[in-house]
């Protein structure tokens, strides 16, 4: 622990930290000692982590890297939070993020930008960006973040680490400070598969405080990643896994070298036993407009509650009740996030819900359907995450079309609900890091990262 909080002062200007609790880890760390000296056998008794700033923590604030909830304390620990505690883990610190989750570069932050540890020019990705960043530093071995659209699978594409955001209902949202609720979704960012397997175990579980929490048993997905394929051997332990490739992921856009990257990973499970087939998602370009009015429809409920009266910032001059909402808001709020928060209440208002809204949520059930039709011809579906390498700081700036376009590969799968990965295997343009992304069929985790340990 002293040597990685040594690593996170030294390594401050990537970014990735919005708050680091010495003193706290310390004291955990000695408790987890004890622990291990009693003889507590569990896999994450003083394991080191640190968590998106989405998370409310009681110990550290919380900011969500919104200003308008600068100097916030909740009261209490997300779920999520709560269980990895429990299992032994304790937290260095906080994470920067894109402002209330909502980015693909963590260049949406109020509390500046998180940078990618192998080319500090440019974007760790987003939302997930600091933890990513902590994880590719090397500041922490395993970080928590979460994923609505994309934001736990890109940035690890983009850093070169691994990670998972599961079925949606199986980690609790109690305490995940809520961007568009019916897509949030809880994940771990670590170096390896098995790594996530066994913080995913510890996050997940029924929660009666969360009302789409799915109630099962709990799961051992380490066990279940180890379990051996029938017919298996051990150079092919994949064999009669079938990987379909849908052809809309492979797009005529999609960069050669991010491309190569992600063949060369499908060649490397065809090794290991799999076969590869063509799938079809048609309506994958409906993804961008249908996940750009439900995001924004739900952000812009969600987010009525920072009004300047019960958490966080509150303006500090104003005439009337109305007047204080407005300026509190007003200063509070970044570019992106009222952005939304526009988008989001006219897709809402009344004229519009049929021609937007409505309209938004019959294509997402199709666009779910359309996975339920893939996984007649196959087990997992693989492609690339994104379309590209980590691009340059600065260069979305002004463009935020763009970069909502960049979440093409991630946004079906967060629609749909499906569990979702993302695994490096190589490198593209600037020996910058590719990830494949895998997605599953519903509670199929077991079987995504039974697949991406075998790569690795
Ligand atoms: N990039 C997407 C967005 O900006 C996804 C973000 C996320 O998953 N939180 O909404």
């Amino acid at each position: 622990t002293q040597h990685l909080l040594a690593r996170v002062t030294g390594a401050s200007q990537l970014g990735a930290f919005l708050h680091v609790d010495a003193d706290g880890a310390l004291t955990r760390a000695a408790e987890a000692d004890r622990r291990l000296a009693a003889g507590d056998a569990g896999p994450l008794v003083g394991i080191p982590l640190a968590h998106k700033d989405i998370y409310v923590t009681a110990d550290m604030p919380t900011t969500a890297g919104s200003k308008i909830l600068a100097g916030y304390r909740s009261p209490f620990d997300a779920t999520v939070v709560a269980r990895l505690n429990a299992a032994g883990t304790f937290s260095l610190g906080k994470l920067n993020c894109d402002e209330f989750a909502m980015g693909s570069a963590n260049e949406n932050s109020a509390y500046g930008p998180a940078l990618n540890p192998w080319d500090r020019t440019r974007v760790p990705g987003g939302s997930s960006g600091g933890s990513a960043t902590a994880v590719a530093a090397r500041l922490v071995p395993a970080t928590t973040g979460t994923d609505t659209g994309g934001s736990i699978r890109q940035p690890a594409s983009f850093t070169g680490i691994t990670g998972i955001k599961p079925t949606y209902g199986v980690c609790s949202r109690y305490g995940m400070i809520a961007f568009a609720s019916s897509l949030d979704q809880a994940g771990p960012m670590a170096r390896s598969a098995e790594d996530c397997a066994l913080l995913l175990s510890a996050m997940s579980g029924f929660d009666e405080r969360d009302a789409t929490s799915i109630n099962q048993p709990p799961q051992d997905f380490h066990a279940q990643m180890r379990v051996a394929r029938d017919g298996a051997t051990a150079a092919q332990p994949l064999k009669g896994l079938r990987i379909g490739l849908p052809k809309e992921f492979f797009p005529a856009a999609l960069s050669a070298d991010v491309d190569g990257a992600v063949r060369q990973g499908l060649a490397e499970l065809e090794k290991l036993g799999a076969t590869l087939v063509e799938v079809s998602l048609p309506r994958t370009e409906l993804a961008i407009p249908v996940y750009y009015i439900i995001a924004p429809a739900e952000a812009s409920s969600n987010l009525s509650r920072f009004d300047g009266v019960k958490f966080g910032h509150r303006a500090a001059k104003y005439t009337d009740l109305l007047d204080m909402y407005k300026k509190t808001r007003a200063e509070g709020f970044g570019a992106e996030v009222k952005r939304r928060i526009m988008i989001g209440t006219y897709v809402l208002s009344h004229g519009y819900y049929d021609a937007y809204y409505l309209q938004a949520q019959k294509l997402r059930r199709m666009i779910a359907d359309d996975f339920q039709q893939a996984f007649q011809h196959c087990d997992v579906i693989a492609g690339p995450v994104a379309p590209s390498v980590a691009w340059k700081a600065g260069e979305g700036a002004d463009d935020p079309v763009k970069a909502y376009l960049a979440d093409i590969f991630t946004l079906p799968g967060s629609l749909a609900g499906l569990p979702g990965m993302s695994v490096p295997v190589g490198f593209g343009e600037a020996g910058m890091p590719v990830g494949l992304q895998l997605i599953g069929n519903y509670f199929k985790e077991g079987q995504l990262l039974h697949t991406a340990h075998a790569l690795q």
